[in-house]
């Protein structure tokens, strides 16, 4: 029928709540550990500080905010736009806004303020959550606005730490929360034009914290240390960080954000264990790390959000023997992983992103016919299952675009299952571009160059780099009187949005080859700049 399941069956502890009035913090507050364990163990450790957050802290702590957002006024369907680095406080902060049935709309503490009023707009947020040091991003946005812990300075605002304080020992209101009501919204550019809110109901986040279960017991790692600097307002560290392992009873050392050498610190201090990791960090291990036995402890890395090469994981290999390096793959609307490696294959199958995960349906579609193909042909990758979103917010065409009638989710990735049914992703054929494993939409840049009053046209496609996966390249036409240089046009763009979405290379060009529909026609841009690149 050409429709590729999974091999594997959750096991019955791990089979879906058919309770339809479940929220996603109630499922995983009911997994928390034992009374006696979680009164000592850690859920989380910052890396920074040494602060310890053990299990039944957490538990409190989210109870006492979820009292103290509902006394703030923050009802059923409201959403909570929170705008943080990663700390202690942010899983606190996401289950206590799901813990009431409000939503959660994180963005990148480094976008700018242009960018984030667009996302707060759009979501329609009914309050924002800001790290002290982002608050400024917010003096020209109109909604009510509360800082995670009080800055320094004296400032009026409420903190969430205060709340916390303020909420201690009360009981949370009773809230009817249904598994179909949203949970989150986060932003992806997904096949094509610029950033699209994902609606994910608390019943795609429970599929996806059984899955992170089941990953966990599958990779022997439920009691290993993790180390977490993968963002959490990006799904890939929600999944795992503000929700997913909590349902393993492990602990994590979070890092506020990625630094090498922190990282490296970091390991040897926690005894860290596991890794959840992007491409750009496992090469950096590979290129820095030679011949020394910092990672001693270190038994598994796990890497997704972007291609991992064939090359760099059979160096990894061959460096670090002792560790077991895995790749996943999954999408924003895929809710987190859809392929991983769990049980074995991944030593046999470098290049390739696992199997697929229980639950989760595939087709490979001939990107011309539209027919699901066999094994081992290349087509574009569907999806389907508990965990894919509930659609784009208020944004039905580009929903239907995405999702088809029967459910099916469009990935725009292409790839082919083999005959095992491990999955090798080749080629991405929608626009987007992925910069050390974060998105970048070649619309949103082709729009901010269109501004520049010297610029008639511009397409933006991605450039192959070693460090980073990609580089955001904009081919330009300029007014014909003008003496636009390359380094105008980088600063320009650079100006107004947020570093890693830099345009960092820029040709000039008589015009942008279009389809009759005019419609960019990036496949040749691509294949072109490949050329000239190879040639030089
Ligand atoms: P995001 O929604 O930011 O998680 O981006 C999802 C996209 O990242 C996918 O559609 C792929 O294009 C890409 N991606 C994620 N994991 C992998 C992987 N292991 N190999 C290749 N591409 C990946």
């Amino acid at each position: 029928s050409g429709i590729y399941s999974s091999v594997h069956q959750l096991p019955d502890h791990l089979k879906v709540p058919t309770d339809p009035d479940l929220d996603i913090a109630s499922f995983v507050l009911s997994q928390f550990p034992n009374p006696c364990v979680a009164e000592l163990k850690p859920a989380f450790i910052d890396s920074a500080t040494n602060q310890k957050l053990t299990y039944a802290q957490l538990h409190r702590s989210i109870q006492s905010l979820a009292v103290g957002l509902y006394r703030l006024g923050v009802r059923k369907g409201d959403v909570v736009f929170l705008l943080s680095p990663n700390s202690l406080l942010y899983p606190t902060i996401c289950m206590s806004i799901f813990s009431i049935g409000a939503v959660l709309s994180p963005a990148n503490p480094i976008n700018t303020p242009l960018e984030i009023g667009k996302q707060v707009l759009d979501c329609d947020a009914k309050l924002v959550i800001s790290a002290p040091k982002e608050l400024h991003k917010f003096k020209r946005i109109q909604v009510p606005t509360i800082v995670t812990s009080r800055p320094s300075k004296n400032n009026d605002l409420i903190s969430i730490e205060e709340l916390i304080e303020c909420g201690d020992g009360d009981e949370v209101p009773e809230i009817k929360i249904k598994q179909s009501d949203t949970a989150a919204i986060l932003y992806s550019s997904g096949t094509t034009g610029t950033s699209k809110g994902v609606v994910l109901t608390h019943s795609n986040l429970i599929a996806t914290a059984r899955l992170v279960r089941w990953y966990a017991e599958g990779t022997s790692s439920l009691n290993d240390i993790f180390l977490g600097f993968i963002p959490i307002f990006h799904i890939y560290g929600l999944g795992f960080f503000g929700f997913g392992l909590l349902c393993c009873g492990t602990t994590t050392v979070l890092m506020q954000i990625y630094d090498f050498q922190e990282m490296v610190k970091a390991i040897e201090v926690h005894k860290v264990n596991n890794i959840v990791a992007v491409p750009p960090v496992v090469l950096g291990l590979v290129k820095n790390c030679k011949g020394n036995s910092r990672l001693s402890t270190v038994r598994r890395i796990g890497s997704g959000a972007a291609p991992l090469s064939k090359e760099v994981i059979e160096a990894f290999r061959s460096q670090f023997p002792w560790v077991e390096l895995r790749q996943g793959y999954g999408l924003t609307e895929s809710c987190g992983a859809a392929t991983a490696f769990v049980l074995d294959g991944a030593e046999a199958h470098p290049g390739s992103c696992g199997a697929l995960f229980p639950t989760l349906s595939a087709k490979v579609v001939d990107i011309e016919t539209g027919l699901a193909l066999a094994p081992c042909k290349e087509g574009e990758l569907w999806l389907k299952g508990p965990p894919i979103m509930k659609g784009y917010f208020r944004n039905e065409e580009a929903t239907n675009a995405t999702l088809d009638k029967d459910g099916w989710l469009k990935t725009g990735d292409l790839g082919y299952f083999d005959e095992n049914g491990f999955l090798y992703i080749v080629d991405r054929i929608k626009e987007l571009i992925k910069h050390n494993g974060y998105q970048v939409a070649p619309a949103e840049l082709e729009a901010v160059l269109l501004s520049h009053p010297n610029i008639l046209d511009a397409a933006v496609i991605p450039v192959e780099d070693e460090d980073s996966g990609q580089i955001p390249m904009a081919y330009v036409v300029k007014v014909s009187s003008s003496q636009l240089t390359e380094e105008q046009v980088i600063q320009f763009v650079a100006a107004q949005v947020a570093p890693y979405k830099k345009v960092r290379r820029v040709e000039f060009i008589d015009a942008i080859p279009k389809s009759a529909a005019g419609k960019i026609l990036r496949k040749q841009l691509i294949s072109q700049t490949q050329r000239t690149i190879r040639s030089k």
